[in-house]
């Protein structure tokens, strides 16, 4: 009898369950393990600040594949609690470790796809171990955080970091009930996106009463005799006191035990990884938040870790370790979130990031209404193109509003996926009736004003 080939995915988030997924769909005769340190398979990490808001009350809703029914009907062999420690490529196996028992277990594989995501990037500031100072990457962290807020005790949070999580979560604090501070290390929020969006996302923080301190860093964290934070002590010498911190600094891919064994990083510190998410080692394939993807607008590899592209990484790599054949040709780079009642995106290149890779660009901002102006509920939606001065190429589109942003940011992903000019774009026939855009959609006049600004 012929022996199963088996595959074995290090991981079991999206990347991970995604591929675990593919794999058995692909070629059931596969014997498919997924190794996961934690307690939880395949959940939704986005939906965190929605559940610590108390707008998902059950934690378990965010879960996608129940361990069970990954295991009866998908046939995938889950082990919680296996956190690997070791890859031996030349012999063919994973080491794990089994966090309660100790218990050191040998997978030996034919395929292995490693799709062990990405850590948060805690700072090493004195006192960053106080209780009551969380990060939010898993569920594990979201449960525990959310369950301090029902508790009633903390008043004050602060907020280290002003990028996605941390907007997302001042609006969850704010919406229970908290006072929210945030700190910012640069003098911008949000990275490298351009400061006339900054600009509109800051005033929002401002009318919703969240106190937003830029260029600051936390020199350490005070606590109490119990050990509970207290407040943060910025450079300056300023005093901020908080009886809640969430450290949302960003993160790094964890690769230290895949790059132990040799599997090869790229220049961003992610796992490189070819069009069919294979790595420099044969039979061993990387997907999700700890591998890079190729950029599209610029061509060169690329960290920018989000959910969608874990997913199709992953599907990619299980139907290739499965003895398929596909591919993930790259990102542009999109991503949308909320805070409060605004909604923010961006695809593609930025100012800063136009320049770091060396385009020669011009930019060109508008400001008009999501739909009709007539109409009632009519909102401002404000859209800032970069443009490639030499051949008028896309190169990106940043937008802000209260309503039409996610999806219009779109079609300006769409345009640069298929290498569009801006002109090109200003002919696009995009849908209109009153109550969801003007007649003439905000798509079209950013175009327009970019074809102007282009030709000067
Ligand atoms: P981020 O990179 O978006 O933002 C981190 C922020 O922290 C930056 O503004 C940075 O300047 C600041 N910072 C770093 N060190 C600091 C310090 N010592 N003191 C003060 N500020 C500091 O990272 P994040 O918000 O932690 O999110 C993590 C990841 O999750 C990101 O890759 C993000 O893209 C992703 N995410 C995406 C979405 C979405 O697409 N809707 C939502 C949430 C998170």
């Amino acid at each position: 009898m012929v022996q199963k080939k088996r595959l074995v995915v290090i991981g079991g988030v999206a990347a991970g369950m995604s591929a675990a997924s593919r794999a058995r769909r692909r070629n059931p005769n596969m014997e498919v393990i997924v190794l996961e340190k934690t307690g939880y398979i395949s959940y939704g990490s986005c939906g965190l600040p929605y559940y610590v808001a108390d707008m998902i009350k059950d934690h378990n809703k965010l879960i996608i594949i129940p361990p069970k029914i990954a295991r009866e009907k998908r046939g995938i062999d889950v082990r919680l609690f296996h956190e690997a420690v070791e890859i031996n490529p030349s012999e063919k196996w994973v080491k794990a470790v089994h966090s309660e028992s100790k218990e050191r277990i040998t997978f030996p594989y034919d395929k292995l796809i490693v799709s062990t995501g990405a850590g948060a990037a805690k700072p090493p500031i004195p006192g960053i171990d106080s209780k009551h100072i969380y990060v939010l990457r898993t569920l594990t962290d979201g449960v525990a955080l959310k369950s301090y807020i029902d508790s009633g005790v903390p008043q004050k949070a602060l907020i280290v970091g002003a990028g996605y999580i941390g907007l997302e979560m001042a609006e969850a604090f704010r919406i229970r009930g908290l006072e929210v501070t945030m700190v910012e290390m640069l003098p911008n929020i949000l990275g490298t996106m351009d400061a006339e969006i900054n600009a509109i996302v800051e005033n929002e923080l401002e009318k919703k009463e969240v106190k937003l301190y830029k260029d600051s860093t936390v020199s350490s964290f005070e606590a109490n005799e119990a050990g509970e934070v207290k407040g943060v002590i910025l450079e300056d010498g300023r005093r901020l006191e908080a009886d809640l911190v969430l450290v949302a600094t960003g993160i790094k891919p964890q690769v230290k035990f895949a790059e132990a064994c040799g599997i090869q990083l790229g220049p961003t510190g992610a796992v490189a990884v070819n069009e069919k998410q294979e790595t420099n080692i044969p039979d061993i394939y990387a997907a999700g938040d700890c591998a890079e993807a190729r950029h599209l607008v610029t061509g060169k590899p690329a960290y920018i870790p989000l959910g969608t592209t874990a997913n199709k990484q992953g599907r990619v790599a299980g139907e290739n370790a499965a003895g398929g054949k596909g591919f993930f040709k790259g990102i542009v780079g999109t991503a949308v979130f909320k805070t409060f009642e605004l909604e923010v995106a961006r695809t593609g290149l930025s100012s800063v990031e136009a320049e770091k890779h060396g385009f020669n660009f011009v930019t060109a901002a508008i400001t008009d209404k999501c739909c009709a102006g007539y109409y009632p509920g009519a909102s401002a939606i404000t859209i800032k193109l970069v443009m490639n001065k030499d051949d008028g190429r896309l190169l990106g589109a940043m937008m802000v509003g209260q309503r039409g942003v996610s999806k219009r940011i779109d079609v300006f992903a769409t345009a640069l996926y298929n290498k569009m000019t801006v002109e090109q774009i200003s002919q696009l026939d995009l849908s209109y009736a009153p109550p969801f855009a003007p007649v003439w959609d905000p798509i079209l006049i950013a175009a327009n004003i970019g074809l102007k600004a282009l030709k000067k």
